[in-house]
């Protein structure tokens, strides 16, 4: 055995967890989900001048659809944070010492790796950060249609990403009930267009693939209960939105009845659309369906 030599082991902490949601997904209990506990620990005594380990938090590749969570940049990738990037063992000592992590806006399989520093001796663990039970859809069906049906790569605000129309298994059945009856309501309009839901794994986009604005662009469309659905003509092979006065009235009372809440937003510019709000943010949102059912008395 050569004796200086530190070993070190990297575990999560029992009855912490290895899969976590992302940061920022503006719904206050999926906020406290996204951090995990990790112990730290040497497989023998520090030697007399004691261990350093370093840790790191490394991104998924951008390319491996396994791991991206969807998303294909090439750029610096945004990732979780850990308590401490350093950590020392004096002489004798094994640990375990605690290391927190908090995981950032973006979804993916992140490595975190403890580094014996100056050594080559590594131990990793994965962390998966993802908003879990989202389901993809079918890209187009007698009552609606994906704003991007028929085309090859999916180009969702930028082609970075392989599919931003995944939603909450929950809300699924709600959208296409929305499209059904309005399809029924208006056999002969077009079928509605759905623009953007969110991204296979959830969490933040990164519109114009600079993860520096995130903050700013798709605060919603994090964890899959929300839905934006085209409100114009835009002229393009995708079809038209629900655009005639009485169409709407009948689609914002559609939504209202398959607990939805409609809000038309952008109004009057060519990025009008309906972004559909689900119960997660009811209370911001509830008045939007109390006065459109309120109308209809
Ligand atoms: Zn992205
Ligand atoms: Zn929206």
């Amino acid at each position: 055995m050569d004796e200086g030599c530190c070993e070190v082991r990297l575990s999560f902490e029992e009855g912490s967890s290895n899969t976590v949601y992302p940061s920022k997904t503006r719904y206050a209990v999926f906020d406290k989900y996204n951090t995990s506990t990790l112990e730290l620990e040497l497989t023998k005594p520090a030697p007399p001048n004691g261990c350093e380990i370093e840790l790191e938090v490394k991104p998924p590749d951008d390319n491996d659809t396994s791991s991206n969570g969807g998303h294909n940049h090439s750029s610096n990738r945004l990732v979780g944070k850990l308590s401490n990037k350093k950590v020392t063992f004096t002489g004798s000592e094994v640990g375990p010492k605690k290391i927190k992590y908090v995981s950032g806006e973006v979804s993916g399989v992140e490595t975190i790796v403890a580094k014996v520093a100056k050594e080559d001796y590594t131990s990793e663990q994965k962390m998966r950060v993802m908003v879990p039970y989202l389901v993809s859809l079918e890209r187009e069906t007698d009552t609606y249609v994906l704003k991007q049906a028929g085309v090859e790569t999916v180009n969702c605000s930028t082609n970075y990403h392989g599919d931003c129309y995944s939603m909450n298994k929950w809300i699924k059945p709600f959208f296409e009930r929305i499209a059904v009856q309005y399809r029924s309501a208006f056999p002969k309009d077009n079928r509605i267009v759905l623009t953007d839901g969110s991204l296979p794994w959830g969490g933040a986009y990164s519109i114009y693939s600079n993860w520096g604005s995130l903050g700013n662009k798709h605060t919603y469309h994090r964890i899959g209960t929300d839905l934006d659905i085209r409100s114009k003509i835009h002229g393009d092979k995708f079809g038209n939105g629900v655009k005639k006065k009485k169409n709407r009235r009948m689609f914002e009372e559609i939504v209202c009845r398959n607990h939805g809440y409609p809000d038309l937003e952008k109004v009057g510019t060519v990025y009008e659309h309906y972004h559909i709000y689900f119960w997660p943010y009811r209370a911001k949102h509830s008045n939007i369906c109390s006065d459109i059912l309120k109308e209809k008395k």
